[in-house]
């Protein structure tokens, strides 16, 4: 086996985030009734005439500079011709020559903690098509054209990626950086960020070989399976003396298999040619520059800052960074809470989404927000609280409204840390235990355990334990 090498180039389609489609006013909302939401200009009916939407353009300038592309200030929009029942105009509008993002690349970590800058060729807009229905009616497949026009850029990277694994390290980073720059709600779900896989196998040292294309895999874990799988098939396929075909395959979830969907057309099929509808997308160097003054800080810079700057290990910082909503929750905690970094990543990474995760919640449906939290851990790090008692405290801000004062105050769970209060309850202790007091002076130092205890018994265990053993250690000398 060891002799082949596999070659993997992804074609992504994101969904922008933009309220209308991309050439007219319709709405984009998810979930709608079917065919309620394409417009004339969205089925292409003759008279009609696209209008470019300024938003999905202004998207597409800001992830082609996240990702160190050139954007380009003159890109043309094509007519790719095909017949399918989805697409009753019977051409899609996208951009074939001449797109709107050219090169680029992003630097993915992999599983081993190594990294690899995977090169992007181009991503260009395009419009959606619609969707074939096929359980809605007995025997008969319906159309749904609600999706018809809604805008996409289409990534494409080179044929670069090496392994079902890296190709899913490289969606993942893709997946975050979108979402991070509000480009996408990336929504696998509702097929706001999905895949074709191109694949191929050669020998090592060999030209590249001939691709198959897994069409529209919509989870991590299928697009890992279908390309496994695909590879296997290749090269089995080659070593009992067959060819591959370049056609586009379907991957079968329930089967774990690919299979032969049609024939891949080639570029001259689908006789592209510049839309006369539409005039070449020119971009002012203004735009791109005002785009460039607004981009957020990105997940790789902010996953080293919190490496360099704030202490944190490779793995928190890396988890931090892989949402944007998560990483702007801790980036909150940690303006209340500057000198503490290490405590605030330990409870969002812990605690915080632990609760989201056992109650099936996202980070922007928390029910305790960042502030409250670092009110929390405030009374932690004054010494207010145990981290047991925090603990206890979170679960009741989980409940309810309060504040963590109010939960503290209510349960009365304040930790003893007063020294003047502690002091007398260890004066006490040792008045009525000179027997044990002996002993340890004596040298049995095992008995500052039970010094220990007397102590959290007479404080119904709200002793602040640092300062205990200080102040017993300092009297029992
Ligand atoms: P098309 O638009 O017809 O699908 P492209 O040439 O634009 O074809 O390539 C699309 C994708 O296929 C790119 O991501 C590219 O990296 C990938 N690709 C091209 N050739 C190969 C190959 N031999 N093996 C694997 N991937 C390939
Ligand atoms: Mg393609």
């Amino acid at each position: 086996m060891s002799q082949w090498e596999t070659v993997i180039g992804l074609e992504v389609h994101v969904q922008l985030a933009t309220r209308s489609k991309i050439f007219s006013g319709a709405a984009t909302a998810y979930g709608a009734e079917p065919n309620t939401q394409a417009c004339a200009v969205d089925l292409g009916m003759p008279g009609t005439l696209p209008v470019m939407n300024a938003q999905a353009v202004e998207l597409a300038i800001r992830f082609g500079l996240a990702v160190g592309a050139t954007v380009a200030e003159r890109s043309v929009f094509a007519r790719k011709n095909y017949f399918y029942p989805d697409l009753p105009k019977g051409y899609q509008i996208s951009q074939y020559e001449l797109p709107v993002v050219v090169g680029g690349g992003l630097n993915v970590r992999l599983d081993d903690g190594s990294s690899k800058f995977v090169q992007l060729t181009r991503a260009h807009l395009e419009e959606d098509a619609g969707k074939s229905v096929h359980d809605a009616f007995h025997a008969e497949t319906g159309v749904d054209l609600n999706r018809a026009g809604t805008p996409l850029l289409e990534i494409v990277s080179d044929p670069v990626l090496g392994s079902a694994a890296e190709a899913v390290a490289y969606l993942k980073t893709l997946h975050t950086l979108v979402r991070w720059l509000e480009v996408s709600d990336g929504n696998m779900q509702e097929g706001s960020f999905r895949c074709d896989a191109n694949v191929s196998v050669r020998r090592k040292g060999e030209p590249l070989g001939t691709r198959a294309e897994i069409k529209n895999v919509n989870s991590f874990r299928f697009v890992e399976k279908a390309i496994d799988y695909e590879i296997e098939r290749q090269i089995r396929l080659i070593e009992s003396g067959g060819q591959v075909v370049q056609e586009t395959r379907l991957f079968d979830a329930h089967k774990g298999e690919t299979r032969s969907m049609r024939g891949k057309e080639s570029a001259h099929d689908y006789r592209y040619f510049p839309d006369p509808d539409l005039p070449p997308l020119v971009i002012a160097a203004a735009d791109i520059e005002r785009a460039r003054a607004q981009m957020p800080e990105l997940p790789e810079a902010r996953r080293q800052r919190y490496i360099d700057a704030l202490g944190l290990t490779e793995y928190d910082a890396s988890l931090l960074t892989a949402d944007r909503i998560v990483c702007e929750f801790f980036e909150t905690l940690i303006a209340a809470l500057p000198e503490q970094a290490k405590l605030c990543a330990n409870w969002v990474l812990g605690e915080w989404l632990g609760a989201l995760n056992a109650n099936a919640l996202t980070p922007d449906t928390s029910p305790i927000s960042a502030e409250r939290l670092g009110s929390l851990l405030q009374r932690i790090v004054d010494g207010s609280l145990s981290s047991k008692m925090g603990k206890q405290v979170f679960e009741e801000l989980w409940h309810s409204d309060e504040s963590a004062d109010a939960v503290i105050e209510r349960l009365g769970l304040k930790q003893v840390s007063d020294t003047g209060a502690l002091a007398a309850v260890v004066d006490e202790i040792i008045a009525a235990n000179s027997k044990q007091v002996e002993q340890f002076r004596a040298g049995n130092e095992k008995l500052l355990q039970f010094f220990v205890g007397q102590a959290m018994k007479a404080t119904r265990g709200q002793a602040n334990p640092a300062q205990l053993n200080e102040l017993l250690k300092a009297k029992l000398a």
